[in-house]
């Protein structure tokens, strides 16, 4: 595979910038404004209020790689069904974080299976600042976090997460897709036959995945979950996962990913899309084309997940793509002030 440097790569995207502004016009998903400065884009509606936290910083030259750690704050401070410890419990009742950071140097720190403490995204950085190591999980994370200063905090679950649990547990159903035809994990699951959409059509998903290139044209990611409700014990999806839930080339480009994590992790998901863009595949085409790997894996069970992509390369170009309608994600730049999109999706 050729490494562009950056110098060609820059030329390239803006040679395919045409190709972009065409297909602009029938959908939002890919504007590009190459070599405008910084900006941040985040999965979800509720990337908007994030990308105003990383936008302080952004906008007045800050590095990206700070931008992202405290958009992700932000959203862990909140109570939100799916970042942070106000979001759902694992089936046993307990709260359980992922996440993960990157910068432009390749450096990169995780943590998965942490409970008790606000901010996984800070830590995870200081795993990648601090540590020789790049993944710290459960009682090891949490032990790290508190030498580090972090709070343990209690154990209780945010009122809304409560009221979802006790919900849950009226029936147990635990329904993730899983590979039936293999037989895969049977023995964990009561109930194989029923996807998980949830009766609003929605699934239980929202991690926040947020990427951004700053004024000195450096990428960074940022990926946060406290990941699908009502998990097995122990189970970790994609969010902290580099090459998963999030990957960063300073060469090329970043990409991140929400939804189904057991289907993200199969295809090494956002290192995919950013290898796909090396290729010369703008973002949105990245997404796509990784989006239809996956659903061609086995299109029938494609139909009962979630998946969304989303990236944004060197030049400050952005795309998105889903399996299912409904995943949406939010861009900041100097030139928009803040917007949201629905992304196009493989199923209609
Ligand atoms: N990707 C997350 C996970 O599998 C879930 C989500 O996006 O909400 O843990």
């Amino acid at each position: 595979m050729v490494k562009l440097s950056r110098r060609k790569f820059i030329t390239k995207s803006i040679a395919i910038v045409p190709t972009i502004g065409l297909l602009t016009s029938c959908k939002s998903n890919l504007i590009a404004s190459p070599l405008k400065g910084p900006i941040v884009v985040s999965t979800w509606d509720s990337g908007l209020e994030v990308n105003k936290v990383a936008w302080e910083i952004l906008g007045k030259g800050g590095k990206a790689i700070d931008a992202v750690e405290k958009g992700a704050n932000s959203i862990e401070n909140q109570i939100n069904c799916c970042v942070g410890l106000g979001g759902n419990p694992d089936r046993d009742g307990y709260v359980t974080l992922d996440a993960c950071i990157m910068d432009e140097n390749h450096n990169c720190g995780s943590v998965a299976f942490l409970e008790q403490i606000k901010h996984p995204i800070s830590v995870a950085r200081k795993v990648m600042e601090k540590t020789p190591h790049v993944m710290l999980v459960g009682e090891g994370a949490l032990q790290f976090a508190m030498e580090n200063g972090f709070v343990q905090e209690p154990k209780t679950l945010s009122k809304p997460a409560e009221k979802e649990y006790k919900n849950w547990l009226k029936k147990s159903e635990y329904k993730p897709i899983i590979n039936i035809e293999l037989g895969q994990g049977k023995e964990h699951f009561k109930n194989q036959d029923v996807p998980k959409k949830l009766e609003n059509g929605n699934f239980n998903h929202d991690t926040m995945g947020l990427v951004a290139l700053d004024s000195t044209f450096n990428l960074s990611g940022a990926c946060t979950t406290s990941g699908m409700g009502f998990k097995m014990r122990g189970r970790v999806g994609d969010s902290p996962i580099i090459g998963a839930g999030l990957f960063v080339d300073n060469e090329i480009g970043a990409a991140t990913s929400s939804g189904q994590g057991e289907e993200v992790i199969r295809i090494c998901g956002t290192h995919l899309v950013v290898e796909l863009m090396r290729n010369g595949n703008s973002p949105y085409e990245a997404c796509k084309k990784a989006i239809e790997r996956l659903v061609n894996i086995n299109k029938k069970k494609a139909r009962d997940f979630q998946v969304g992509f989303l990236a944004l390369n060197k030049a400050g170009e952005y795309g998105a793509y889903a399996v299912q309608p409904g995943f949406s994600f939010s861009v900041t730049s100097s030139d928009n002030g803040g917007k949201t999109y629905n992304a196009e999706s493989y199923f209609k």
